[in-house]
Order: C-alpha cells, then structure tokens, then sequence
C-alpha cells in the first residue's frame, strides 16, 4: 500500500483549517445537501465532504457511511489534496496504490473513487468532496470537470456558513477535542452535553436581547415496534435519517441535538410563537412525507413546543424542557404525530 505523502506546507495548512473552525462541528445541511447531489449525479453509494486533519481524515459531512473518521495514512483523501485536480481511482483492486489498503480489503470495501480537493479561502486543499463505490468504474473528463463543480459550490457555501453567533462562539472557545465530546457520532449532532451547553448560552442571550426563544422536543412515534420488526440497525437508520430530516428544515441559527436514544430538540432563537409553531410543523410533516425505513414503511414524530417570550415565565434550561416534555407528553396522549405547544 502506498501511503499519501504528507504536503511541505501541512502545518500551514493545518493552522488555516483550524482557524475555520469546521473539525469535530456538527453537520450541516447545506453540505449535507451538496454531497447528496453529487452521490445522485454520479449513481454513486457513498459521498463524503472529508477533512484531512493532521493524523485522520473526518467527515463533515457523509452519505451512505457509517463512521465519522479513519486515519490519514489510509485515506484516498490523502492522496486527493496533494494535487489541484480530481484524483481517480478506476478499480482499487488492481491498483498496486491501494489493493491491499484496509478501505479497499475491509469495509467500506471502496472499488472505485473520485476525490476533488476542496479549497479553503487561504487556497489551501482542506479536504475533498468525494465520490465512492462499492465496485470499479470508469469516470470520464465530464464528470471530472462536474465533480469539481460540486466541489466550487461546496467551497462558496462554506463561506457563507450561517451559523449563529452562539454556536460560532462555542466552537472557537473550545478545541476540538472538546466540542467532539458535544457530538453524537451517529447523526453528527449536538449531544445531551453539547444542548446543555448552548441552551445555557441561547438563552443567556435571549434574556439580554430580550429576544423570545422557542423549543421543540421531539420523539418518534412507535419506536419500539420499528427496532422488533426490522431490527437494531434500522432502528439506528431511522434515526440517522430524522436527524438528516431535522437539519434540513432547521434554521442555520437553530440548535438541533440529539438528547439520547430516538428523541432529539431543537432549539430556536430569535422566534415569533406562530413562526415557531409552523416551523415545529414543518418537522412533523417532513418525517411523515419523507421518512423511511425498510420496507417503504413510514415514520412519524411527536413534538412539544415551549415559547417563552422575553421576560414572562421560567426563562431556564430547566423550565424549557419541562414544559417542552409536558407538552410532549400530551402530543403522544393525543394520538401521536402531532406538535402540541405549552399554553
Ligand atoms: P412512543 O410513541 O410512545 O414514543 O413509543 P416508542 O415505542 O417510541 O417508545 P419510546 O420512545 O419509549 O421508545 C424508545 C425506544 O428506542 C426504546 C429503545 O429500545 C429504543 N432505542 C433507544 N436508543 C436507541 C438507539 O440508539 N438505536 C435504536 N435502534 N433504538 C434505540
Ligand atoms: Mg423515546
Ligand atoms: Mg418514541
């Protein structure tokens, strides 16, 4: 196996990606939307927005792959950024490179790949937007030249991230290491400790802004009955997939966590109550139009919503969820699939 060399300016480029602040952050859907375009363009199971950090690759953002890192010396990714042009790998099996590497031998099993670095505005190649299957293929001057379209798009919308202030915050005081004990791995989204974290500071703000603020609980509808009937793992697909579903109808602002289990919140700064009232069901809807498990069967979600205007009731963490679960609770006493919010 031949291992990426390591670029003359690394430690440079290591320095800019850092002060990007994208390693070990949750996903995001504008990306997320990105990479599912170029894995339905190009037929492909599996894309990644891959980052090249100094001893792992990491991913941003991911479809159709379960992990959220593998070492550096092992990724294609590596080899992909030494170079300004789409790196290809036809058939990895026959390419003395990459026939014995431990993607290529074990899981994901990649057959065939297509890297294109992605640029940060310094001009260095942070990573790649990248295309994999499971089998080899051929890949034409065309779709080199689309996937480096993709890969443009992706680098405009990086600077155009929309994040709120309080979460930018958050992830340039602590280093990545930390954020990443805020993350779930399974559907790159704020834990429990990442919520506690930014719901303190949310709504901190929302108190001096005298801004009103909303939350919304959410729980899938008969769990149970989806891990008995298909198993664990689709179990686990299903929750990948809310929190895909989540992030995309989501506001950039918006915190959204995964608190344990199928149950996650979101938390909406800067909220009128009919705004965050349509916004809790537009999450509704989306799960119940979009989601699916094996099978073509459907899912559906419960929500409690809890609004606080500024400076009226229990404007703590603690209130927040409480009322939040309470109404909650009363979504699923009513026949599930439905957002019920606190008087
Ligand atoms: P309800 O409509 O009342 O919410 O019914 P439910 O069956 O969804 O009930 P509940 O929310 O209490 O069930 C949660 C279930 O989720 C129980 C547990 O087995 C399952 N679960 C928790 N964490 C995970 C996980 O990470 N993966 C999978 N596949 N299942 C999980
Ligand atoms: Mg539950
Ligand atoms: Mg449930």
């Amino acid at each position: 196996m031949q291992e990426a060399s390591i670029p003359r300016d690394d430690a440079q480029r290591l320095d800019s990606l850092r002060r990007m602040e994208l390693l070990s952050t949750p996903a995001e859907a504008y990306l997320d939307r990105i990479i599912a375009f170029a894995s339905e363009y190009f037929r492909t199971p599996i894309s990644l927005f891959s980052i090249v950090d100094k001893d792992r690759q990491w991913f941003k953002s991911r479809l159709g792959l379960d992990v959220p890192e593998t070492p550096r010396n092992i990724s294609f990714c590596g080899h992909a950024i030494l170079q300004d042009d789409v790196f290809v790998v036809e058939n990895a099996n026959e390419d003395p490179r990459f026939s014995d590497n431990p993607l290529v031998v074990g899981g994901p099993r990649i057959g065939f790949y297509a890297g294109a670095p992605v640029k940060n505005a310094e001009g260095f190649n942070i990573g790649t937007l990248c295309v994999i299957d499971k089998s080899a293929r051929k890949f034409s001057q065309r779709d080199r030249a689309r996937l480096q379209d993709f890969s443009w798009w992706l680098r405009l919308a990086l600077e155009k991230r929309g994040l709120s202030v309080v979460q930018l915050e958050l992830m340039a005081e602590l280093d990545a290491a930390k954020r990443e004990s805020m993350l779930d791995p399974m559907t790159q989204t704020w834990n429990r400790r990442g919520f506690a974290e930014l719901a303190k500071r949310e709504i901190a703000k929302a108190r001096r802004s005298k801004t009103s603020i909303a939350l919304v609980m959410i729980d899938i509808d008969h769990f149970k009955k989806i891990n008995d009937t298909y198993g664990h793992p689709e179990g686990d697909k299903a929750i990948i997939m809310l929190a895909r579903l989540l992030r995309g109808k989501t506001r950039t602002t918006d915190v959204l966590a995964r608190l344990g289990g199928e149950e996650f919140a979101v938390l909406m700064p800067e909220i009128s109550r009919p705004d965050a009232l349509r916004l809790a069901d537009s999450l509704r809807l989306v799960v119940e139009q979009d989601a699916l498990v094996a099978d073509g069967q459907r899912f559906t979600i419960s929500a409690g919503l809890a609004w606080f205007e500024q400076g009226k009731g229990d404007l703590s963490e603690e209130g927040m969820v409480a009322l939040a679960d309470k109404a909650l609770y009363a979504a699923k006493q009513s026949g599930r699939n439905r957002v019920v919010a606190s008087p």
